[in-house]
């Protein structure tokens, strides 16, 4: 393992996974590996979730094909430096801000979309210009085996490296310096990442989870609603990180959305839902057990059924359940769905805010009023109106959570700003030394006062402000062209002057 790290922050050491052209390339290559092994990566992806293809393919390979689509599209823009605001003492001087890549970035990924999790952040992390250690996790194996099979036959070997293993292979990585991290998981390691990158103050993302909560108001179209909150809840049989976890409603919804969400997990899966190929299976005996354990002694309304031996556990919603109950201690993270009552949207909020704050908040209503407040007075990585899930998949927001649900966010440019340093860059020439001798010593009263004039004075008063500025300082030029001797040295600041008479004029 040292000797693989080691490898890997040599390659990034020879600077060959900066250029705009490489980084392309290696994008590109990547886009190949999926597509020509297509086959081999839904089968593989698929016998850790029991999961069909086209479920495989919908939920994790175009995830990735329209990330790294959406990186080749937009990579040279987000490359090129960008200009900054300047004072008035640094007008005349380059100064703008330019991503730079950190260095080698390890990435330690989750089971419940194994595929997914360990390549999005990777891509992000080559289109910064880094290089990459990935650590997929070790309970969904056939796809931690496919990774280092085929990573290496597509993409840089020297400078992207897969390690598998467990929780000892990472606790040994971890001893190693990172220039970033970005862990995804639960709560209880996102802890053990942290203190360990703090060893070496390394910068982490902490893709974590939670209880994301579920409102939904009386004003809203219940047979839409329950069509879009089940498809989000028993999407990877509850397996999702923004799965909704509980639904908030008054009491008096209760048993309608029951049952509109009965009516349609029958539609979806069918009369016997072990047979839909759509239906998976809970990642292993001690999930399973785990989730089995959070129905014990609640009220059942719907579903309950479990079978040990294919770890099935029925789509499943409980009524009335206790605030205070286990099903609502922790994240569920399989097909459970809790409904607790309260009085109103007032409660509701309450309740949010009550609690450790959520990866994803759903809010179902046709009262934009209502939707407005809520999302004013409560807290969550990410929101979804009237609907489920569906933030996730546009590249254009950030995904990440606030509080216990995560630290930083990824996707599209937050990847590349995550995996980036943005380095400021004042780049000014030898010349028109005259001007700095107000910052030399010996300092004075008229200095300071010219320093804060020039200095807290932003080089930013619209278009017409600009124009008129350009030609003053033409006319300045010329002037000091023709009587070069006699203002060399102050022509510079003559200009600055007549700016901030302007500029005063205008107050
Ligand atoms: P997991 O068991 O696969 O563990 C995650 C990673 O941590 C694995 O690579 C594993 O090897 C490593 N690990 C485990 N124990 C360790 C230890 N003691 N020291 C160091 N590394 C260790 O996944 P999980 O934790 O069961 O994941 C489920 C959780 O992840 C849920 O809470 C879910 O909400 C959350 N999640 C979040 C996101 C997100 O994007 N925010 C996505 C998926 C899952």
């Amino acid at each position: 393992m040292e000797r693989e790290v080691q490898r890997v922050r040599q390659a990034f050491r020879s600077g060959r996974s900066r250029p705009l052209q490489f980084r392309l390339r290696q994008l590109a290559a990547l886009r190949r590996m999926v597509e020509e092994h297509e086959k081999d990566l839904l089968v593989a992806i698929g016998a850790d979730l029991c999961k069909s293809e086209f479920n495989v393919y919908s939920q994790e390979v175009i995830t990735i094909l329209g990330e790294i689509d959406f990186m080749l599209a937009n990579l040279p823009e987000w490359i090129t430096p960008k200009p900054a605001k300047r004072s008035l003492l640094t007008m005349l001087d380059e100064v703008c801000v330019q991503p730079e890549p950190l260095g080698v970035i390890l990435i330690i990924g989750a089971w419940n979309y194994p595929f997914v999790l360990a390549m999005q952040p990777l891509v992000g992390a080559i289109a910064a210009g880094n290089a990459a250690v990935i650590k997929p996790s070790e309970l969904s194996e056939n796809t931690a085996k496919i990774l280092a099979k085929l990573l290496p036959q597509y993409l840089d070997q020297d400078l992207y490296a897969v390690i598998n293993g467990g929780a000892e292979e990472t606790t040994e990585l971890l001893k190693h310096r990172f220039d970033h991290i970005l862990y995804t998981g639960n709560a209880a390691v996102g802890k053990i990442v942290m203190a360990a990158a703090a060893k070496h103050l390394t910068p982490v993302t902490l893709e974590l989870g939670g209880k994301s909560p579920c409102y939904v108001d009386k004003d809203c179209d219940l047979d839409v609603v329950c069509r879009r909150i089940t498809w989000g809840k028993l999407m990877n049989c509850g397996q999702t990180c923004i799965a909704p976890d509980y639904i908030l409603c008054e009491a008096s919804l209760q048993n309608q959305i029951m049952q509109k969400i009965k009516e349609t997990v029958k539609e979806f899966y069918g009369e016997n839902i072990k047979e839909s190929p759509d239906y998976e299976r809970i990642i292993n005996l001690r999930h399973f057990k785990r989730i089995q354990s959070l129905i014990e002694g609640q009220k059942i309304a719907f579903g309950g059924e479990t079978d040990e031996a294919t770890r099935y556990i029925a789509p499943t919603i409980l009524t009335d359940v206790d605030p205070k109950s286990k099903v609502m201690q922790e994240e569920i993270f399989g097909p459970i769905l809790p409904i607790v009552p309260v009085k109103n949207a007032d409660e509701a909020i309450s309740f949010i805010n009550e609690r450790e704050k959520p990866l994803a908040l759903y809010i179902f209503s046709h009262n934009n009023k209502l939707i407005k407040r809520m999302i004013d007075e409560t807290s969550s990585g990410g929101v979804t109106v009237n609907d489920v899930i569906m933030h996730f998949t546009l590249n254009a927001l950030p995904f990440g959570g606030v509080g216990s649900s995560g630290m930083g966010a990824y996707h599209g440019k937050y990847s590349f700003d995550t995996f980036s340093h943005h380095r400021s860059c004042l780049l000014k020439s030898l010349k028109r030394e005259g001007a700095n001798k107000l910052r030399y010593p010996p300092n004075s009263q008229s200095k300071v006062k010219l320093a804060k004039f020039l200095l807290l004075k932003q080089f930013n008063k619209g278009k017409l402000g600009l124009l008129l500025l350009t030609f003053l300082c033409a006319v300045a030029a010329v002037f000091f062209k023709k009587y070069q001797a006699l203002l060399r040295r102050k022509a510079l600041l003559l200009c600055l002057i007549v700016r901030g008479l302007l500029w005063s004029s205008k107050q």
